[in-house]
């Protein structure tokens, strides 16, 4: 059977995946705003635990699964003969095997080369979840997220040149009210240079037991409200300049789901968010108790 550790974290987009831990959490485990893996020591998984398991989901599941999820926070930093091992069992497994995703931190992504990157895509680990969060170096020194803008940029484009497709995240309001408007540009600015295949926007929240929680609980966190994130929306929206790639936010996080292909809709998702600006009143934010958090 599948054995999992602890909560298991997956992107909305792997909904229908078959979840495989191949880590246990996270080897960076630093940023402010993530409790995902605060209460685990990060580790990698025993190849024969994996393939086992591989093996019973396709005498329970059959041969046809097509999505693979590599849970948990960073699989990519496990060693690459691991990962092939992993891959290539998936892909023995089954025939019809179309992705196999993880998250990627950026620390993974720094120290894997563009080879490396490329060999495992070919043997099926085609799409990476970045969280970006922040383009502003003083936002993303805040949340501890280990690198600034321009590192961001470069590891990121690393996985571009290896053919590997980009899901990215931005977290709406990591710069409180003073920075709303640079948070949002600067993000828009990294976004551009690596023209990921995806971008969503979540809503950051604070949780309990991070010290961003802390923070909070100190009363030292904005929370900027639902019309404050659609402005801070809108400027990042109409900053994006994507040559095609698909927009979300339609996370549990956040409070106005909207979603298009950029460029052909932008236009349309900032009249919607000016409609929105122009008349908050009737606009259908979704309720805290409806967010899923
Ligand atoms: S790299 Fe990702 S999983 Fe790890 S602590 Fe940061 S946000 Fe959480």
């Amino acid at each position: 059977m599948l054995r999992y550790e602890g909560t298991l974290y997956r992107p909305p987009s792997e909904g229908n995946s078959l979840i495989l831990q191949a880590t246990i959490g996270c080897s960076y485990n630093e940023c402010a705003f993530c409790a995902m893996y605060r209460d685990k020591r990060f580790r990698v998984r025993p190849i024969a635990e994996l393939e086992s398991e591989i093996t019973w989901a396709r005498d329970e599941f059959g041969p046809s699964v097509r999505k693979v999820f590599l849970a948990d926070g960073d699989a990519l930093i496990a060693k690459k003969s691991f990962l092939l091992a992993v891959l290539h069992a998936l892909r023995a497994a089954f025939p019809d095997l179309q992705r196999v995703s993880c998250y990627a931190s950026p620390q993974a992504l720094a120290v894997r080369s563009v080879e490396e990157m490329d060999e495992l895509r070919r043997a099926g680990l085609t799409q990476y979840y970045l969280g970006i969060e922040s383009g502003h170096d003083a936002v993303l020194a805040k949340l501890t997220k280990g690198v600034d803008a321009a590192e961001m940029v470069r590891v990121a484009q690393k996985a571009h040149a290896a053919g590997v497709r980009l899901s990215v995240m931005i977290l709406l309001g990591a710069g409180g009210r003073a920075l709303s408007r640079e948070h949002a540009l600067a993000s828009a600015d990294v976004v551009n240079q690596i023209q990921p295949r995806f971008v969503s926007t979540l809503v950051m929240t604070p949780v309990e037991g991070t010290p961003l929680g802390d923070w909070d609980a100190r009363g030292e966190v904005e929370h900027l409200e639902p019309i404050e994130l659609a402005r801070e929306l809108h400027t990042f929206l109409g900053a994006l300049e994507l040559e095609g790639s698909v927009f979300r936010s339609n996370h549990a996080s956040n409070y106005l789901a909207l979603g298009g292909s950029l460029p052909k809709d932008k236009a349309a998702l900032l009249a919607a968010l000016e409609r929105v600006l122009a008349r908050p009143e009737r606009a259908s934010f979704r309720p805290d108790w409806s967010r899923g958090l």
